[in-house]
């Protein structure tokens, strides 16, 4: 069943990405890593003054070290740039300087050279971009495919005027949320020995952020100013991000790679956690699922460990064990659209009626918290067609293609949904807005052909 997934997606992915491939970036998705990197955001974007809502943060697949926004609210973050952060307030520190891009209106240019690369909405760009999801939740953490426009947003360099702006706020924002600024610079001093290498040999963010001495004398200067200057980083809330970033290196680096970061004798969680990827990878399957049981063990509350352990069962086949434990990972973790969504796969893969009516209650909470899941819309539209539900089951389908960017067949089956439900319902009106919105947008395509 997950070939017959995978395949359908990377059909998908081909047709809608026929642009330069060089440009094309997957997103990574993964319940545990977004709901973190939304804890430490969403204090700074307050303090910025920002609503936090409508600030959209995505997790990039590319081991260079870079952060940037691009088409308006949205903050990308590359993984490589998690994974060289040595502790919880340097990635603070960056989130803090990009929240101030955003606050303080330096994506102007961002938005005029997205007029200059001749596109109409930069938001159906980079939205419509980033919701193509390819083979589903991997093992707890899925890929999407973002576009051309977020590739463009982090070639964009910022203004040493902007630059010293951003670091000034940001140290800000970090000061309202009690925290150290020292974190920020720690990690701009590390990149600062790049400023002497090649342009081709430095990492994105050296080139899109210009780093200077003047710079972090500056910094120094006001983060000494800071009451938390001092203050070390919260200890909890640290040993999450090492798991994190533990789980990130498994699932990204070669498993021997892992291994050797994380040998057997660690017996941290954190090192428990990077096993799991490295032996899922490895496609040791029982001794991944001897890692994700330790884990377990040590903390028989948290849902993310129940969310591993079901994927790795799911995906080698075990779909009946997979669903007891993905059933107490949701139970564990309500408000997680992607863990439900997880869940709701397994149901739907298994093709049995009974199942299907199960998956749907399930699948349509995935979708009422995370639209932009074109996973969720898919594995949602299989059990609405097999339970004989077809108005819905077009009606997810094209909600599915309208989220994945795909205007013309999201209003083909917009259409279709019409035609199934009474005029003037909920689902009808809410087929008719897609319809419209999506003709125009498939239209605006067409002309610009
Ligand atoms: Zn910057």
């Amino acid at each position: 069943m997950r070939t017959l997934f995978k395949r359908v997606a990377i059909a998908f992915l081909i047709l809608l990405m026929p642009g330069s491939p060089v440009l094309a970036q997957s997103i990574l998705r993964d319940a545990e890593t977004e709901h973190f990197i939304r804890q430490l955001s969403d204090p700074l974007l307050k303090a910025a003054g920002l609503t936090p809502s409508s600030v959209h943060l995505y997790l990039l697949h590319d081991n260079s070290i870079n952060a940037f926004v691009a088409g308006g609210q949205n903050i990308f973050i590359h993984s490589g740039l998690i994974l060289a952060a040595d502790d919880v307030d340097e990635l603070q520190g960056v989130l803090a300087h990009e929240i101030c891009h955003i606050a303080c209106g330096h994506g102007i240019r961002t938005q005029e050279a997205y007029a200059n690369a001749g596109t109409a909405s930069v938001l159906s760009m980079v939205l419509g971009a980033a919701a193509i999801l390819a083979g589903g939740a991997d093992a707890g953490m899925g890929i999407m495919m973002a576009g051309q426009s977020v590739a463009q947003g982090q070639f964009l360099a910022y203004s040493r005027g902007q630059e010293s702006e951003a670091d000034v706020n940001g140290a800000k924002y970090l000061q309202a949320v009690g925290i150290s600024p020292t974190g920020m610079i720690r990690f701009f001093d590390k990149l600062r020995d790049q400023e002497i290498l090649a342009q081709v040999r430095q990492d994105p963010y050296v080139r899109t952020h210009p780093l200077n001495r003047t710079r972090i004398m500056q910094l120094q200067e006001i983060a000494e100013k800071s009451p938390y200057y001092q203050t070390p980083p919260n200890a909890a809330r640290n040993e999450e991000f090492l798991r994190l970033k533990a789980k990130l290196a498994g699932y990204l680096y070669e498993p021997r790679q892992t291994l050797r970061k994380y040998p057997l004798s660690d017996k941290s969680v954190a090192a428990h956690y990077a096993r799991v990827y490295a032996y899922h990878k490895a496609l040791e399957w029982d001794l991944a699922l001897e890692e994700a049981d330790a884990l377990i063990q040590a903390e028989p509350d948290n849902p993310y460990f129940y969310e591993i352990k079901g994927q790795i069962l799911f995906e080698n086949g075990k779909v009946q064990d997979s669903l007891p434990v993905l059933q107490k990972a949701v139970a564990l973790a309500p408000q997680e659209a992607l863990i439900a969504t997880a869940y709701g796969q397994a149901m739907v893969s298994l093709e049995d009626e009974a199942q299907m009516a199960k998956a749907i209650p399930i699948l349509e909470d995935a979708t009422r918290r995370d639209p932009e899941n074109t996973f969720a819309w898919f594995n949602l539209a299989k059990a609405y067609a097999w339970t004989g539900k077809d108005a819905q089951a077009s009606l997810a389908t094209a909600e599915r293609f309208f989220s994945g960017g795909s205007p013309s067949q999201a209003a083909m089956h917009a259409e279709r949904a019409m035609k199934g439900f009474k005029e003037g319902t909920p689902e009808w009106l809410r087929a008719q807005d897609i319809m419209v919105i999506s003709q125009a947008a498939a239209e605006r395509q067409r002309r610009r052909r």
